[in-house]
């Protein structure tokens, strides 16, 4: 049977620094699902279609393929329709959208078999929002990363500036927050703890402190 390790927790937390880093150190596959919800979110984007329309959005996933695919050299890449938009889906207007589009039932079904197909065949730290409740609720390991809305929304800052992005902290910390409750109080599988879950709070801890932490408790349960 294949490990899966699953991260879950709001925007921002470090998952997906966190889990990269963890993954390598264990030889685990690391897997961004966000990257999936940004994809069809920037499908939307480019088609004019209203992120909250179950009718539009029924009618984009009808025309689109969404792939992910991993490579030694670039790690994971996804594909809309075949062209590879690793690069594009970060923006905030991405974000926005992927969160809005997320919510809606029949995204979250269309992504849920190429989630869970990945996990069949490889030994993955997968991180997203529902991957220890409703993507792999049988992973062996399910980790809860949270921090303070200001300690996510200054290290998303310094991310997005790094990347050229003209932004404040404060139009961060708005965006994180309207993110953490459109996340958490969607009806389709919303952001929470897994019942199994160990919380891991890093908003005291430096990257290479939370790396740390989250490596301890995956040793210490597959070993
Ligand atoms: O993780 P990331 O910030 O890239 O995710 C973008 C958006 O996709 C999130 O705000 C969330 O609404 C959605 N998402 C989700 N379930 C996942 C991963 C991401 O709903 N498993």
């Amino acid at each position: 049977m294949c490990i899966a390790v699953a991260i879950d927790g709001p925007a921002g937390a470090g998952k997906s620094s966190v889990a990269k880093a963890v993954g390598k150190q264990l030889g685990l596959l690391y897997v961004d699902t966000g990257a999936l919800y940004r994809t069809v979110g920037l499908a939307a984007l480019r088609k004019g279609v209203d992120p909250s329309s179950k009718a539009e959005v029924e009618a984009l996933l009808k025309e689109i393929s969404v792939e992910m695919d991993f490579s030694e050299t670039s790690g994971q890449v996804v594909l809309l329709n075949g062209e590879d938009v690793t690069g594009l889906i970060r923006t905030p207007e991405v974000s926005m959208t992927a969160s809005d589009i997320s919510a809606l039932p029949i995204v979250r079904e269309y992504l849920l078999g190429l989630q869970r197909n990945i996990a069949k065949t490889k030994n993955v730290i997968m991180d997203g929002r529902d991957i220890g409740t409703v993507v792999l609720p049988d992973a062996q390991v399910k980790i809860f990363l949270t921090a303070s809305p200001e300690s996510r929304a200054e290290r998303r800052y310094k991310e997005l500036v790094e990347k050229g992005e003209k932004t404040t902290v404060k139009d961060v910390l708005r965006d994180v927050i309207k993110r953490d409750y459109n996340d958490t109080n969607r009806k389709a599988a919303p952001l929470r703890p897994a019942e199994d879950s160990v919380l891991v709070d890093t908003t005291n801890l430096d990257f290479d402190g939370s790396v740390e932490a989250v490596a301890k408790i995956i040793r210490e349960r597959i070993s």
